[in-house]
């Protein structure tokens, strides 16, 4: 048997198991006799053992040359002794150590003496997509072993005349700053796949303009969005999205800017241009808007009783399963079913304010349950009074139902920065604000063109 994914010979991970080659080690001597005696005084005696990779020593053929007196040595680029190739095996689905330790010529006493040794904490899981490296030596015995847990994390087993020691190796990803611009058709989502954004960032985006908009049903054709975000690479390639740094969403022509920005007691949270923050008491949309219709015309005529009803909320259509979300912060003060209403869940924010959500699918809390802002509370359904799968949702504020697409206009404002605190804000987002700015002037002299 034959393993398809196995890898022989160096891979960029190499370079992370001595990560001090990966830069010119540069020595500052002040005198070339003290260095001369420091390297004869680390240099390894030759029978001490198999000579396993140590870094910090030239090896003597190529020892870099000592000068007097102020001098900068610089190693020389790769004296790395010729060391055997890793084998490196993938875990694949139903893998265990045993099975992997077999396939690379090795014992279950092999595998019993690496997990003896001090670090062996990685080694009792193992998950499908890491990579289990062996180094052989001479002798076909075990010279070392690898967890490489991910692109970042590698947990190195190297025999030593005490048995197998480990060391957990980590590298640093490289953030550069990069900046998307899209405009909408149909929706934030396809906007937003369409530019290139992972379903994360896309995510992230929305619930940094939660508040603000609701993306279920405000967006309209011509929308932009200009986002700047980190990208962390490795060695030159794509590993993760990294934070958005700040965005602009311009909305049937009114534009919100947001700005991640860590205050003075070390809290990071996104706010607007002049320092109030983007999280406010209730979010605008209180569901899974990627899934909503977006072409859904409420209708007014209700769909079972055939009459003209007052209708006192927002509908959302989505399909039968969609997460809803609790607006705001607060406890359920009602979950239950009634005919008109089907599965229905009314939550108590503060004192004045309740939210209500009806014909759900599954309720996932019960009466008298604090819930968070975003916590989900069940899914879209149709029981009750409905002909297909859609989210009503009320507001009401002093038990008076209010337009939920419209009450944000008279509700209280969202926290701001302290006052003291805001110039070194205004520094902090200076340079991203000039970068939105000219971003918005660009998207808009290509359409005036
Ligand atoms: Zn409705």
């Amino acid at each position: 048997m034959h393993r398809k994914n196995a890898q022989r010979g160096a891979t960029p991970l190499e370079v992370t198991a001595t990560p001090m080659h990966q830069q010119p080690l540069v020595w500052y001597v002040t005198a070339g006799a003290l260095l001369m005696v420091a390297i004869l005084t680390l240099r390894a005696p030759p029978d001490d053992g198999p000579t396993a990779s140590d870094p910090l020593l030239p090896e003597p053929d190529n020892a870099a040359p000592i000068v007097a007196s102020v001098a900068i040595i610089e190693e020389p680029a790769d004296p790395q002794p010729e060391q055997p190739q890793w084998l490196d095996l993938t875990v694949g689905e139903g893998d265990n150590l045993s099975l992997l330790f077999a396939e690379a010529g090795f014992t279950d006493t092999d595998l019993y003496r690496v997990a003896k040794s001090n670090e062996r904490q990685s080694l009792r899981r193992i998950y499908p997509g890491e990579r289990i490296g062996f180094r052989t030596d001479d002798q076909g015995g075990l010279l070392a072993m690898r967890h490489v847990q991910s692109p970042l994390v590698t947990t190195l087993y190297e025999r030593t005349p005490e048995g197998y020691q480990a060391t957990v190796i980590t590298r640093e990803p490289d953030h550069f700053t990069r900046e998307v611009s899209m405009t909408i058709d149909s929706s934030l989502f396809l906007a937003g796949i369409e530019a290139g954004l992972g379903n994360a960032m896309i995510m992230e985006l929305a619930g940094i303009f939660g508040g603000v908009i609701d993306f279920a049903l405000d967006p309209r054709t011509g929308d932009t969005i200009h986002v700047i975000y980190e990208e962390l690479m490795l060695d030159g390639e794509h590993l993760d999205d990294g934070p958005i740094l700040a965005a602009s969403f311009t909305n049937k022509g009114e534009t919100f800017e947001a700005y991640r920005y860590t205050d003075i007691e070390g809290d990071t949270s996104y706010y607007n241009e002049s320092g109030v923050s983007m999280r406010k008491a209730f979010l605008r949309a209180p569901l899974d808007f990627t899934r909503v219709s977006s072409n859904f015309n409420p209708n007014r005529l209700h769909p079972i009783y055939k009459t003209q009803r007052p209708h006192r909320g927002t509908d959302y259509a989505a399909p039968r399963g969609t997460p809803v979300y609790a607006a705001g912060d607060g406890r359920v003060i009602e979950a239950g079913y009634t005919r008109p209403n089907g599965n229905y869940i009314f939550i108590q924010h503060t004192e004045q304010f309740e939210t209500h959500y009806l014909h759900l699918h599954r309720k996932r809390v019960k009466k008298g349950a604090r819930v968070k802002q975003g916590q989900v509370i069940g899914t879209v359904g149709s029981t009750g009074a409905a002909t297909g799968p859609h989210l009503h949702y009320e507001f009401l504020v002093n038990g008076v139902h209010r337009n939920p697409r419209t009450v944000h206009k008279i509700l209280p404002k969202a926290r701001s920065l302290p006052q003291e605190e805001i110039p070194r804000y205004l520094a902090a987002i200076q340079q991203p604000t000039q970068r939105l700015a000219s971003l918005r002037d660009a998207r808009q002299l290509a359409r005036a063109e």
